[in-house]
């Protein structure tokens, strides 16, 4: 009997941290370098209603409005991002939302030192990446 290869897709950003501390070649080797493979990738920046619909589930809670103005203040890059259950692997190599809790070896926990300039987003479901990468990626991937 053949294994199944569940191939899925996630959505990445490398945050404006990331962007402008020049680890946006770090964070996407990394990606790379575990054997995931970049579908689509665009730089850009994101206003407050993408940032709104981006972060949907968060726009009630207390961090919401300074992770807003963090997340609109700079240039990220958006990437969708593929391979074998992409979605759970990208997780563990990003981390613990945390940085000064996230577990060396992580991209959070190697580079990250804030719970807000965490430096990279990754979808967190099937149904978040499905949803995620339709708001960036509106003309398909
Ligand atoms: P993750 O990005 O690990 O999925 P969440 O979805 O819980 O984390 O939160 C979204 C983003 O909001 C985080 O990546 C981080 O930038 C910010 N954030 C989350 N919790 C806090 C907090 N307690 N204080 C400040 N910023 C936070
Ligand atoms: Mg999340």
């Amino acid at each position: 009997m053949s294994t199944s290869s569940p191939v899925e897709q996630t959505l990445v950003l490398i945050k404006p941290d990331a962007v402008r501390r020049g680890l946006v070649g770090e964070i996407i080797g990394r990606f790379e370098r575990k054997g995931l493979r970049l579908d689509a990738t665009v730089l850009r920046t994101m206003d407050g209603e993408l940032a709104d619909q981006h972060y949907a589930e968060h726009v009630d809670k207390a961090f919401y409005p300074p992770l807003r103005e963090f997340m609109t203040g700079g240039t990220l890059v958006a990437l969708v991002v593929s391979g074998d259950q992409a979605i759970d692997v990208v997780r563990a190599l990003v981390g613990a939302t945390d940085g000064r809790k996230a577990a060396a070896g992580t991209i959070r926990g190697d580079l990250a030192l804030s719970n807000r300039e965490n430096l990279v987003h990754a979808s967190d479901s099937p149904d978040s990446a499905k949803r995620e990468i339709e708001l960036w990626f509106p003309a398909g991937v």
